[in-house]
């Protein structure tokens, strides 16, 4: 057998790569990493940790206003975003060191420079100019925000500047209809920034149930959110005072800052794959197996680069598999089927399984439970706010296979639902568990009507 440098080397210190550098490692493996940033990643960097402490923050004016409710008269509030992001930072580079410090403690090698491949069994790294050799190449480089190429676009930030805005803009408008969208539309809007939604398709959350996606839509211009549908980008002009999104229909916004959340795309840019012949997909993507191998042998492929399902859990868990099966002798595929997710747009969306119409096209006859109500915290002085819960069963075998909620705590309840769909719990079985009252989850046991489907409006 040939004589390597390292059994394994990992390419990007984020959700998949350090979990797999680390199980790796842990099993004896000889293990190397390459991060050209920041350890830890998208998920802590850039992505849901610091995107969760803006939620947090945002989410206080909400809660003074339901405070006033309950009779409070909460003291004059001010909210002041230098001492936000300074905690936030901060929090962020202890979590980071926590990610170096199980890197070490595993026993893997870090290098903090940008790596690229040179043929199947070697890497270079760029900064330093090393060449180092590996009988397994681990590519987990995650993805990077996609902007579109239009007048102005370089006007427009992404979710990786809003972590780092100097100041608050006064008003903004945010491109895009998917989570992350809603999720800073929700978190400006919080902060008191006067918020404006754009979104090309009918609706926002492609992909989600229409029930939801209708709903939550609602419920954020409830919040203050002005959210315009069916409309795009034309350009976007950097004024004195501002900008000026020019729109596709001929309106114009103005607003402080424009940022585009319109996807991300996998980030295999001068990765060097095209070379060795690893087999890309027409967005970048490199294509893999169910057990995250390439076509190239000595290659592997984890996480958002591999655009299967791009969510931290998911890429952890690929990562793990990989290494498993890899180096404790343990073969292990990740099953990407009833993965749970969560968005934290305000009200937040938990949802988990198959949307009313993906069940209808691929089991035929469902049954639906469907439940829209004021929680009991807002109908206590009169608020407006309504939650949804939706079930989606499938009529023969009486199969949950969709849980849908909107409203607070949904991304805490849709975990626990998960379980019950995921060990393919019925409807009967769903409806022997006792509620638990009085909660807003006690009406997912309750729902014992089936709602009789009337026409949606069509979605993208
Ligand atoms: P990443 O975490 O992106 O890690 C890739 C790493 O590789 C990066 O550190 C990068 O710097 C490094 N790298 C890239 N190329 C090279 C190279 N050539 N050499 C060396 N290093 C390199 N998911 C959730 O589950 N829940 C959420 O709430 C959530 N919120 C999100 C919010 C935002 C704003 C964003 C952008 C994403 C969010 N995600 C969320 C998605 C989640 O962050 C990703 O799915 C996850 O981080 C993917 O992990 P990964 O290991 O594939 O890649």
């Amino acid at each position: 057998m040939a004589d390597y440098d390292y059994d394994l080397f990992v390419i990007g210190a984020g959700s998949g790569g350090v979990r797999a550098a680390r199980v790796a490692a842990m099993s004896g493996a000889r293990v190397a990493v390459a991060e050209e940033y920041r350890v830890g990643g998208t998920c802590v960097i850039r992505g849901c940790v610091p995107k969760k402490f803006m939620v947090y923050a945002s989410e206080f004016s909400h809660q003074f206003q339901t405070a006033e409710g309950y009779g409070w008269s909460p003291s004059e509030a001010r909210f002041d975003w230098p001492t936000f992001l300074a905690a936030k930072d901060k929090e962020i580079a202890r979590l980071s060191g926590i990610y170096v410090t199980n890197l070490q403690n595993a026993g893997a090698e870090l290098a903090h420079e940008r790596a690229h491949v040179v043929d199947a069994h070697t890497v270079e790294l760029e900064k330093s100019g090393r060449r180092i050799t590996a009988q397994r190449i681990l590519i987990a480089t995650g993805g990077r925000p996609w902007k579109p190429e239009l007048p102005g676009v370089e006007h427009a930030i992404t979710s990786e500047e809003a972590f780092h805005l100097e100041t608050l803009p006064k008003s903004i408008v945010v491109a895009g209809g998917g989570f992350i969208a809603l999720e800073f539309a929700g978190i400006f809007n919080g902060l008191g920034v006067q918020t404006t939604l754009v979104h090309r398709g009918p609706n926002v959350l492609r992909g989600f149930d229409d029930h939801v996606r209708a709903h939550i839509a609602e419920e954020m211009e409830r919040r203050g959110i002005r959210v315009i549908l069916g409309c795009q980008h034309e350009s976007i002009e950097k004024t004195a005072n501002g900008h000026v999104s020019h729109m596709a229909d001929g309106s114009k916004l103005e607003s402080d800052l424009v940022m585009f959340a319109l996807g991300r795309a996998p980030y295999t840019a001068g990765l060097g794959l095209e070379s060795v012949g690893v087999k890309l997909s027409e967005n970048g993507a490199v294509v893999v197996d169910e057990y995250s191998r390439t076509n190239v042998p000595s290659i592997w492929a984890v996480g958002d680069v591999t655009d299967r399902i791009n969510l931290t859990p998911v890429a952890i868990r690929e990562g793990h598999a990989f290494a498993d099966t890899e180096f404790n002798n343990k073969p292990t595929s990740f099953d990407h089927e009833l993965v749970a997710s969560a968005v934290f747009s305000q009200p937040p969306v938990g949802a988990v399984g198959m949307t009313e119409a993906e069940a209808r096209h691929a089991l035929g006859k469902v049954d639906i439970y469907l439940s829209r109500f004021r929680p009991m915290k807002y109908t206590f002085f009169g608020g407006g706010e309504r939650c949804l819960i939706k079930l989606v069963v499938e009529a023969e075998t009486q199969k949950v296979v969709g849980c849908h909620i909107v409203g607070p705590d949904a991304p805490e309840i849709i975990q626990m639902a998960a379980i019950a769909i995921k060990m393919g719990v019925t409807k009967p079985q769903w409806d022997q568990t006792c509620a638990v009252h009085p909660t807003l989850a006690e009406e997912l046991v309750t729902m014992r009507e089936k709602y009789l489907p009337q026409e949606l409006g069509a979605a993208a």
